[in-house]
């Protein structure tokens, strides 16, 4: 079912998005070279406790899911591109991380995720980078009150075709509201036009993720990080956003913050 939030339940979205936000730019501002991607779960853990927030990801317990996940944050490393569990491993020169985050304040939940490198960049890495942040710009902007579901999709998969990237229609965007994972799904291609109409009071997260050389995912032994089948690496842009009738609101929006 597709919820529709009135301005004032927008309002009250806020703080999430704004905490995920922050907690986002603080973790890439203090991931480098060396750092142990269990750190980045504990320091995240540590900044929900302090805001009074409650992790989307501590419990989640999909149906696909071997257990429940246990750590507050996804760390997709290189060829990982989504649900990375964090573990026992120490970041390298070059390393292509992705961090995905998600919590509930006072019941309202944001989700947003952010791909940078540690160390010395692959120009390769970079460009794949810029094109899922440009992706989610392109999303963004089509994201009115009149247009459709479909326009957001087509909006992420012209950016992926214009750098000959193909993509994976398995994992997309997502309603966001008192749970993180809510109707519509926005898949990462499509056709103008066509699916549910923008309508002002929908929150969804976009989120475009690409792999360099494919768009197969194989899931790793622990039952949750997918990685790419070729090894090629991985880039993921996230924001929740709210459409309105003055336009799309980025709910974690990140820029004013690095
Ligand atoms: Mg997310």
């Amino acid at each position: 079912m597709i919820e529709l939030r009135t301005p004032a339940e927008i309002e009250q979205m806020r703080p999430a998005g704004r905490f995920v936000a922050e907690t986002l730019a603080t973790l890439k501002d203090e991931t480098r070279v060396g750092t142990n991607l269990l750190a980045i779960d504990r320091r995240a853990h540590e900044l929900i406790r302090r805001a009074g927030a409650e992790s989307c990801y501590i419990d989640y317990h999909p149906s696909f899911g071997a257990s429940p996940f246990g750590k507050v944050i996804c760390t997709s490393i290189n060829d990982a591109v989504l649900h990375g569990l964090p573990h026992d491993y120490a970041l390298r020169d070059g390393d292509l991380v992705t961090l995905d985050f998600a919590v509930a304040i006072d019941g309202w939940v944001a989700d947003s995720a952010v791909s940078f490198v540690v160390g010395t960049p692959r120009d390769e890495d970079l460009k794949l980078i810029d094109t899922t942040e440009r992706a989610l710009d392109a999303a963004i902007a089509v994201a009115t009150v009149g247009n459709r579901i479909g326009d957001i999709s087509a909006a992420i998969a012209a950016v992926a075709h214009g750098e000959r990237l193909s993509i994976n229609t398995d994992f997309g965007g997502h309603g966001v509201g008192r749970v993180m994972h809510g109707d519509p799904h926005v898949p990462n291609d499509g056709r103008p036009g066509r699916g549910f109409p923008l309508k002002p009071g929908l929150v969804i997260a976009i989120e475009p993720w690409f792999l360099q050389t494919t768009d197969e995912l194989v899931t790793d032994p622990d039952g949750w990080t997918l990685r790419s089948v070729d090894g090629s690496r991985g880039a993921h842009s996230e924001h929740t956003i709210a459409i309105t009738e003055d336009g799309p609101v980025v709910l974690t929006d990140r820029s004013h913050l690095s």
